[in-house]
Parts: structure tokens; C-alpha cells; sequence
């Protein structure tokens, strides 16, 4: 029996391929086995060495071809194998990725695990569109929240009246989905309906394109001009600044 491997979760970055960290690359490079989603950048997988095995799970927008339990196992039974194996995901593993579900299920079985962490496109793309998540004269905090596009049966669980009381930027993940509905939440809560808002569609990549408006008219906005899912949503007085910056890709 060989000795047990390890699982390194590596965070690919937004989209473009450049924008994994040295030492995930480093680590992509070298490893036995590689499992990936969607929105791991296919371009990546060009570096793999020879002979690696390539597991695609790939999770769309809720879809996966793998279910979490499935890559849980996968990835358990590859290190058990003594395989050194990459866990490639889109962004920042720990960024609403279940990164940290892997972990825990990796750790339950004596695997050895690392993390790599990624660019995430949280920040990334509303950067890359112009829109810098804080800024000294409009906003001093950040929150992060998931739209929770793919779970539409899950209640809601964000509290969105308390973030629209709350200030600061609003990052929305996942977010298109809902993306009506939830502005109309963050409205009733409170949050001024002329509150700028900016959308951006697979930042990062050649396919970039985004969208601005505000609270009330955003979603009509995306319609509009047909901006979809993968996107950043990006609420408060910050989205104004891409109007002055434009794209910084
Ligand atoms: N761990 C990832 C996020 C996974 S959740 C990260 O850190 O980036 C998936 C969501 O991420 C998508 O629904 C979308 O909201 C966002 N996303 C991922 N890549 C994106 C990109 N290139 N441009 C815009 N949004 C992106």
C-alpha cells in the first residue's frame, strides 16, 4: 500500500488563466490528479503534466454533473490512493465554493489538506470593471452575501433588510437569479432605491461585460443588454466610481 496523498484545494482565480497564484500553478503543475468545476478556467488545464488525471464535477449555476457528496468521496479516495490531487475551484476556494465543506470531509478522513487561496471574483471583477469595493469617500466595509440563485427552494435566509440598513458595499454572489426580488427586498428594507448599483458578467475574461443602474432598475437594465449569470453584483455609492474609472482590465 502506498502512503496516503494529499488534497491541496487550490483557488483557480476569476476567470483569467493568469490570475492563479504562482504556487497554485506550481502545485496544478505537479499533481497527480486534478478535479475542477465550471468556473475553474479550461485554459488551466493546458499545464497539467503528462499522464494526470482530469476529473471534471463541473457545477453550473447549482447543476452538478457531480453532487457535493460525490466530489467529497472523489477526492477522499484519490489521496487514499496516494495520489497527489489539485481541487481546482473558480475563485477563492473559501468564497462561497464549499471549500471549507471539502476540508472538514477530507480532515474526518485523515486526509492531509492545504489550501491555496485564490483571486476571487468577488473583488476581482467589480475591480476589473472599475468599481473598487471600498473607497475612503464612499464606503469603509464590504459584505459579502449569496443572491442563492441555484437553492430557489431554500428560504431566505439573508437578512436583507438588516444589510440595507447596514450601509457599506453589498457583493452579491450567485445573485442574477433573484436579482429582482432581492433588490425589491433590500428596497423594503430600506435601502434608497436610486442606490447605484453595478452588475459584472465574467469578469476577468474575454467576455467581460457589465451593467449599471440602480437598485430599481438594475434588473430591467440586465435584461436589457442580456447580462446573465456568472455576474458580481455590486450595490452602493462605489458603482458610481465606473463611470469615472471605466474598465481597468
Ligand atoms: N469561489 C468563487 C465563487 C463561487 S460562487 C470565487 O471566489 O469567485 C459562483 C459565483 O461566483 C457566480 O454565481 C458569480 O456570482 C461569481 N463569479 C465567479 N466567477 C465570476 C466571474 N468571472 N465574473 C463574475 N462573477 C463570477
Amino acid at each position: 500500500m502506498s502512503a496516503d496523498g494529499e488534497v491541496y484545494l487550490v483557488g483557480a482565480g476569476p476567470g483569467d488563466p493568469r490570475l492563479i497564484t504562482v504556487k497554485g500553478l506550481e502545485l496544478l503543475r505537479q499533481a497527480d490528479v486534478i478535479v475542477y468545476d465550471y468556473l475553474a478556467g479550461e485554459e488551466l488545464l493546458k499545464e497539467v503534466k503528462k499522464g494526470a488525471e482530469l476529473i471534471d464535477v463541473g457545477k453550473k449555476g447549482g447543476c452538478h454533473k457531480v453532487k457535493q457528496d460525490g466530489i467529497n468521496d472523489i477526492i477522499v479516495a484519490k489521496a487514499k490512493e496516494g495520489k497527489k490531487v489539485v481541487r481546482l475551484k473558480g475563485g477563492d476556494p473559501f468564497m462561497f465554493g464549499r471549500g471549507g465543506e471539502e476540508a472538514e470531509e477530507l480532515r474526518k478522513h485523515g486526509v492531509a489538506v492545504h489550501v491555496v487561496p485564490g483571486v476571487t471574483s468577488a473583488i476581482a471583477a467589480p475591480a476589473l470593471a472599475g468599481v473598487p469595493v471600498t473607497h475612503r469617500d464612499h464606503a469603509s466595509f464590504v459584505t459579502f452575501v449569496t443572491g442563492h440563485e441555484s437553492d430557489s427552494k431554500e428560504e431566505d435566509i439573508i437578512d436583507w433588510k438588516g444589510l440595507a440598513q447596514l450601509g457599506g458595499t453589498i457583493v452579491i454572489l450567485m445573485g442574477m437569479g433573484h436579482l429582482e426580488k432581492n433588490m425589491g427586498s433590500l428596497i423594503d428594507g430600506g435601502l434608497d432605491p436610486s442606490t447605484p448599483v453595478a452588475v459584472v458578467h465574467r469578469g476577468s475574461t474575454p467576455a467581460q461585460r457589465s451593467a449599471v443602474g440602480t437598485a430599481s432598475d438594475i434588473a430591467a437594465r440586465c435584461r436589457e443588454q442580456n447580462i446573465s449569470s456568472p455576474a458580481v453584483v455590486v450595490v452602493g455609492s462605489v458603482a458610481r466610481l465606473k463611470d469615472v474609472l471605466g474598465d481597468l482590465r
